[in-house]
C-alpha cells in the first residue's frame, strides 16, 4: 500500500496491496465484484490480524459513507450504516428518547466491527451487543445485496461473522425507552470467599478490576439503572476519589462516577467519547468461559499472578448472558469474561498469554475474536458446536472464499 495503515493499537500494519474507500454503494458493489480477496476495516480497534486481507487482497473502509442513522420511534428500531460508531449512534438514539440495552467499555468502536467479533459489555442479564441486531444487510461476493433478518434460518450465523460473509452496509437494531444510569465505585474486594454470583448480580452491569499485584480486586464498578433498585454492596468500601481502571491514568477520561445519574450512553461505557479510551498504549486479550467456572478460573489466574502482573496494566472481570450467534464467544452459555490490558510489548506479552491460556486449560475458554490469543485453531473448533453451520453459510454466500483471510481460514479449517 502507498499509505501505511495500522490498527488503533499500532501492533498490526496491514499488508494489503490497496486500501479503498468507496464513496457510494454502487462503487462498493463494483469494487467487491471485481476483487479477488477483500476484508473490511471497521474502526480498527481489534488487536490481531482479523481484518488483514493479505498482501494480494484489498482492504476497504466504508467509514466515509454518509452516516445513516434512521430511528423508527414507533417500531423502536434504528437502521445504522456499516461505518457508524457507537458514539454517534448513541447520541442520535438518545435524542429520540430511546436507548440500546448495553455498550462496551468505549463508544469509539464501529457497530458493524463490534458485532462481527462478539463485542460485549457486562451484566448477568446482558448478552453481547450483537443480540440487539434484528437485521443485517450485506454486499456479498458478486456485488449483490443480501438482507438477513431474525426468523431467517441463516440469521444466527450472519451477525457475529468475523467479517467473513461480505461487507455489512447496514444493521437494524432493537431499541428500548431511554433510561438513566448511576456509577458507584468500590475498592478492595477480596478474592477469598468471593460470592461471585451475588457481587456480579448486584447491579445492571458490574465490572471487577485488578492488576493482580495482590490477590483480589482493587476496584468494583457498579452501573445501576435508576429504574431498578439500588442494592446493598456489603463486600467492599465505597471509593473516596474518582478512578480510572488503569492505575495511574487520569479519571477525567472516564464517565461520571459517585452515583451522579446520567443518560445510559454516558455511563455504560467506562471511557468518555471525547478522550482516549483505556491507556492508549496497550495490547488486549480476553477469555470467555462458562460462568459456573468463574471462581475456580479466578483462582487459576491468581496461581500465575506474578507472571501475569509483570506485563499487565489492568484486568477486568465481567459477565455476559448467553446468546445464539453461532460464532459468539457467549454462544449457548452464561459467561464470565476475563479481560487483560497488557503493556504495549508483543514479545514480552505473548509468552504470558500462553502461560495464562495454560492456566485456563479445562475451562472451555473461548478467546475474544478481536484480541490477542494463541489458542490453536483445532482447540477453537472444539469450542464452537455450530461451526459446520457457519461454514455452510459462508460457502453459500461466498463460494470462492473472497472474504476469508488467514485468520478466518484457521478458525474454519477451510
Ligand atoms: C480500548 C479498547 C477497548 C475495548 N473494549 C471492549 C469491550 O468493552 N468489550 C469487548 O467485547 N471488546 C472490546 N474491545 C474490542 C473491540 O470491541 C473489538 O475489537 C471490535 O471488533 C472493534 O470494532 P472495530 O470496528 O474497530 O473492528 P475492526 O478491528 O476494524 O474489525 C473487526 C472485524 O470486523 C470486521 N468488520 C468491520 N466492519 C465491517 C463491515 N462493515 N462489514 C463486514 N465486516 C466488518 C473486520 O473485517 C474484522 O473482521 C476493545 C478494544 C479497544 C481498543
Amino acid at each position: 500500500m502507498t499509505e501505511t495503515v495500522t490498527n488503533w493499537a499500532g501492533n498490526i500494519t496491514y499488508t494489503a496491496k490497496e486500501l479503498h474507500r468507496p464513496s457510494s454503494p454502487a462503487a462498493l458493489a463494483a469494487l467487491v465484484a471485481g476483487s479477488g480477496r477483500v476484508r473490511v476495516l471497521g474502526s480498527g480497534h481489534s488487536f490481531n490480524e482479523i481484518a488483514e486481507p493479505g498482501a494480494e487482497g484489498v482492504l476497504l473502509s466504508i467509514a466515509g459513507f454518509p452516516p445513516v442513522i434512521d430511528v423508527d420511534s414507533a417500531a423502536r428500531t434504528v437502521r445504522v450504516g456499516g461505518g457508524v460508531r457507537y458514539a454517534e449512534l448513541a447520541r442520535v438514539v438518545h435524542a429520540h428518547g430511546l436507548a440500546l440495552p448495553n455498550m462496551a467499555s468505549l463508544p469509539h468502536i464501529s457497530v458493524a466491527g463490534s458485532v462481527a467479533t462478539g463485542t460485549h459489555g457486562s451484566g448477568v442479564g446482558n448478552a453481547p451487543l450483537a443480540s440487539a441486531v434484528r437485521e443485517v444487510e450485506l454486499v456479498v461476493a458478486d456485488g449483490s445485496t443480501v438482507t438477513i433478518g431474525r426468523g431467517d434460518a441463516r440469521f444466527a450465523g450472519a451477525v457475529t461473522s468475523l467479517g467473513a460473509l461480505g461487507v455489512v452496509t447496514a444493521l437494524t437494531l432493537d431499541l428500548e425507552p431511554s433510561y438513566d444510569v448511576e456509577q458507584h465505585l468500590f475498592t478492595e474486594l477480596p478474592l477469598e470467599n468471593l460470592d461471585f454470583e451475588a457481587v456480579m448480580g448486584s447491579a445492571y452491569s458490574v465490572s471487577l478490576f485488578t492488576d493482580w499485584r495482590e490477590p483480589g480486586f482493587g476496584q468494583v464498578w457498579l452501573k445501576r439503572r435508576t429504574d431498578q433498585p439500588l442494592a446493598e454492596f456489603p463486600w467492599a468500601a465505597p471509593a473516596t476519589e474518582k478512578l480510572h481502571p488503569v492505575p495511574g491514568m487520569p479519571a477525567v477520561n472516564c464517565t461520571e462516577q459517585f452515583g451522579v445519574p446520567g443518560p445510559w450512553h454516558e455511563r455504560l461505557p467506562h471511557f468518555r467519547a471525547e478522550f482516549t479510551p483505556s491507556s492508549g498504549a496497550e495490547l488486549q486479550s480476553e477469555y470467555l468461559l462458562p460462568r459456573r467456572y468463574a471462581v475456580e478460573a479466578l483462582h487459576a489466574v491468581d496461581g500465575v499472578r506474578e507472571t501475569v502482573a509483570g506485563v499487565l496494566q489492568t484486568c477486568e472481570v465481567r459477565t455476559v448472558a448467553a446468546d445464539e450467534q453461532w460464532l459468539s464467544p457467549a454462544y449457548g452459555r452464561d459467561t464470565v469474561a476475563l479481560h487483560f490490558t497488557w503493556i504495549e510489548d508483543t514479545a514480552a506479552v505473548l509468552p504470558v498469554v500462553r502461560r495464562l491460556e495454560e492456566a485456563l486449560d479445562g475451562f472451555e475458554a473461548r478467546p475474544h475474536w478481536g484480541k490477542v490469543f494463541t489458542t490453536p485453531g483445532a482447540a477453537l473448533r472444539e469450542r464452537y458446536p455450530r461451526l459446520d453451520d457457519f461454514r455452510a453459510l459462508a460457502r453459500d454466500l461466498d463460494p470462492s472464499g473472497k472474504f476469508a483471510n488467514g485468520f478466518v481460514r484457521d478458525v474454519l479449517a477451510d
